[in-house]
This record gives C-alpha cells, sequence and structure tokens, in this order.
C-alpha cells in the first residue's frame, strides 16, 4: 500500500468503482504471452510502479514515466497489484526478475524486494536530484515511506555524509535513525527552519530533498537549503502548491521534481539487496491478508502504520 492509495480511500480523488487498487507489487510468474523472453513461469519478479515501453525514444533515455505508451497499475484501465494476480503488459521492458526465485527470499527479503517497487527507488531519485554526493549533507522533509527511503538511498547509495530527517513521529525516527539518519529534527515550520540553520552554521542544507508535496513541506524545503543548493523533490502534491520563483532566482537555488523513473534505478537496487547492503523492508511495520485490506487501509490513514504490506 502506499501513502497515494489513501486519496481514494478519502475521497480527495474520485475513482471509478470496482476499479483495482496497487500499484506497488512483487509477483510471482504464472504465465508469459509469446514475445516474452525476459522472464518464465516460476520466476519472482519486481515491477516498477509505472511501465514503459522499452523501445520509444524516452524509455531509451531512462524516462519510460514520459512514454506515450506508459501506465501506472491501479489507475484507470489499469490492473492493480492489490490482488491476487494482475497483467503486465511490455512484460521485458519493465519487469526485472530476482535472482534465486521466491524460495531464496525469506519475508524480510521480500518486503526488502518490495521496497524497490516504488518507494526506495523514489525516495532516491529525490536524493539524486537533490545532488547528494559522497560527503553530502542532506535535509529530509517527510518521514513517509518515501523520506526514509530518501534517507536511506542518500546514505547508503550516494555516500551522504550527513542526514537530517524531520520528523516528529517516535517510530519513523527509529527507522530514520537505522536508515543513517544522523541528526533528527522533530518540528515544522518556522521550528524546523531555525533548527536546521543552528545545525548547520546557520547555512542550511546543500541538498534537500522534499518528500510530502505539500505547501507546508516546500516552505521548509526552501526554507533549509542553503543558498546555491538544490532541492529534489518527490512528494506528490494533491493540492497545488505555488512557489515564488524570485527567492529561488535570488539565492540560485536549483529545483528539480520528478516522478521516479523506477526502472532504470531497480538493476542496481536488486544488486544491492540481494548483496545484504540494502534493506529498505523496516518502512514496512504491518504485513496483512489480501482479505484485511480494508484494516490496511484504516491502519494507514490513521497514521498508525507508516506502510502496510499485503501477502496473499
Ligand atoms: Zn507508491
Ligand atoms: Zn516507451
Amino acid at each position: 500500500m502506499c501513502g497515494s492509495d489513501l486519496w481514494a480511500y478519502r475521497d480527495t480523488f474520485k475513482r471509478d468503482p470496482r476499479s483495482r487498487l496497487g500499484h506497488e507489487f512483487v509477483g510471482v510468474v504464472e504465465e508469459v504471452g509469446s514475445e516474452v523472453s525476459g522472464s518464465r513461469v516460476g520466476d519472482l519478479v519486481v515491477a516498477p510502479f509505472s511501465y514503459g515501453c522499452g523501445t520509444c525514444w524516452w524509455c531509451l533515455q531512462g524516462l519510460p514515466t514520459s512514454c506515450p505508451d506508459s501506465g501506472t497499475w491501479g489507475a484507470r484501465g489499469d490492473d492493480g497489484g492489490q490482488g491476487e494476480a494482475l497483467r503486465v503488459p511490455f512484460a521485458d521492458a519493465n519487469l526485472v526478475v530476482a535472482p534465486g526465485g521466491a524460495a531464496a527470499y525469506d519475508d524480510t527479503g521480500l518486503l526488502n524486494l518490495l521496497a524497490l517497487s516504488d518507494v526506495m527507488a523514489t525516495g532516491l531519485h529525490g536524493a539524486v536530484m537533490a545532488g547528494v554526493t559522497e560527503g553530502s549533507t542532506v535535509v529530509v522533509v517527510g518521514d513517509g515511506a518515501v523520506g526514509l527511503c530518501a534517507v536511506l538511498g542518500a546514505v547508503e547509495v550516494l555516500g551522504a555524509e550527513r542526514v537530517i530527517l524531520l520528523s516528529r513521529n517516535p517510530a519513523r525516527q527509529a527507522v530514520g535513525r537505522l536508515f543513517g539518519a544522523a541528526e533528527v529534527v522533530a518540528a515544522r515550520g518556522e521550528d524546523a527552519k531555525q533548527a536546521v540553520l543552528d545545525l548547520t552554521d546557520g547555512h542550511g542544507a546543500p541538498a534537500v530533498v522534499e518528500a510530502v508535496g505539500s505547501p507546508g513541506a516546500w516552505q521548509t524545503a526552501i526554507d533549509t537549503v542553503c543558498d546555491g543548493g538544490q532541492i529534489g523533490a518527490v512528494g506528490v502534491p494533491h493540492t497545488a502548491p505555488t512557489i515564488a520563483t524570485m527567492p529561488l532566482l535570488a539565492r540560485n537555488l536549483g529545483v528539480r521534481v520528478g516522478i521516479a523513473p523506477v526502472r532504470r534505478y531497480l538493476p542496481d537496487l536488486l544488486d544491492r539487496v540481494v548483496a545484504g547492503t540494502l534493506a529498505p523492508a523496516p518502512v514496512f511495520d504491518l504485513t496483512l491478508s489480501l482479505e484485511q485490506t480494508p484494516e490496511a487501509y484504516a491502519a494507514m490513514d490513521r497514521r498508525e502504520a507508516i506502510k502496510v504490506a499485503l501477502a496473499p
């Protein structure tokens, strides 16, 4: 389950009755089409949350989210991952086979793989867009699964030296620290700004990941980035935040906003999970059965769970 699944649950976003939800999944291949050569029946596969054709100019640029034939699981007209089975178009271009098959992974191992389908790749994408490199100081705004994975991606994949996570929730703070956040700022708004400035000699951080998408989170990102720094924003706005461009100009700020091209990151992230050097599973703090899906929605709606995994 993804935080964005809640929009329909909360009626923020209207969906057709009986439409299928779920854009993040791993699964075992049950049947393949005649032109599929990359996966075989019985393979354990990881899917990126959106798919592309694999052959157009955009897909070849590593930007399948801009592919004219792209789609997102659980969106209008597409099958969803919160079910017993689904059909995957362009399978060879999208699915990545996990070595060893399902038998090679315990429950935690499967959760590590499941996180790659969206949140791990999305968090990493935020850090990449924020310009995080070896030795960076990074602020992460947002302690949802994506923000927490931005911490992990910044530290484990990109080599950031110091990550400051903004979180007021003890359970989420604990995961953030486990993922490598050196400091946690338990504040928001003006207080968060001041705390980050105090931690960074009054400058702010050169790299800030915005992983919420709300106007308040955007303001905090702009308040905590240092002049000449860069914001990588992966929070999906469900309102319409407006950003004044003059302060960005005056302060030489870079702003990159983007939906993660998950498929681009998947092979590397999968290798890291298999090698045991990347373990995003702790973002899932509750696993329920498919029959318990309504409880899963309720738990995430009440913020009792960071992220729920549904198992068949
Ligand atoms: Zn998602
Ligand atoms: Zn394409």
